[in-house]
């Protein structure tokens, strides 16, 4: 996975430093090493846009994204909401999620091809799923984070 991060200014050395790695783990968890080894995703951090995920090169299965994570969340935000983000590039990435461009409002959820315009934000199956994940997901980082620095401290005393 090829990741760049863009408008860095303002944001903690804490997160710059560990963002990437983050969604390396996520990306790893969610969709195993050989899907990931093609994805490309661009990290930017913005102050006027709010968090999402978008598909940049194709419609369908795309490989390209636009992560946007808001500037002033707390580290902990930050990482939580990478792991959102992160669950929406599967879905869209393995052809779970898709839009359509003839017309805006039909997207494809596994086999439901409907208007989801007029349903609710948080009754939307892959919101349900990102909210669902996210958490988890940022868990099993801090603790794989945690297991690198111990094994790090191990091999410095021995
Ligand atoms: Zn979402």
């Amino acid at each position: 996975m090829q990741i760049r991060t863009f408008d860095i200014t303002g944001v903690s050395v804490a997160i710059v430093d560990e963002i990437e790695a983050a969604a390396q783990f996520y990306g790893e968890l969610l969709m195993g090493k050989t899907l990931i080894k093609n994805l490309k995703i661009r990290l930017v951090f913005s102050k006027t846009q709010g968090n999402g995920a978008t598909w940049e090169d194709d419609i369908a299965r795309p490989r390209e994204f636009t992560i946007i994570l808001e500037k002033g969340m707390s580290k902990r935000e930050t990482f939580i909401t990478l792991a959102h983000e992160m669950v929406h590039v599967k879905q869209y990435a393995t052809g779970e999620l898709r839009d359509y461009m003839s017309d805006s409002k039909l997207q494809r959820w596994r086999n439901e091809k409907r208007d989801w315009s007029q349903v609710e934000y948080w009754d939307l199956p892959w919101e349900i799923e990102a909210y669902g994940r996210e958490r988890g997901l940022y868990v099993r980082y801090v603790e794989h984070v945690k297991a690198l620095k111990f094994v790090d401290s191990l091999k410095k005393s021995a």
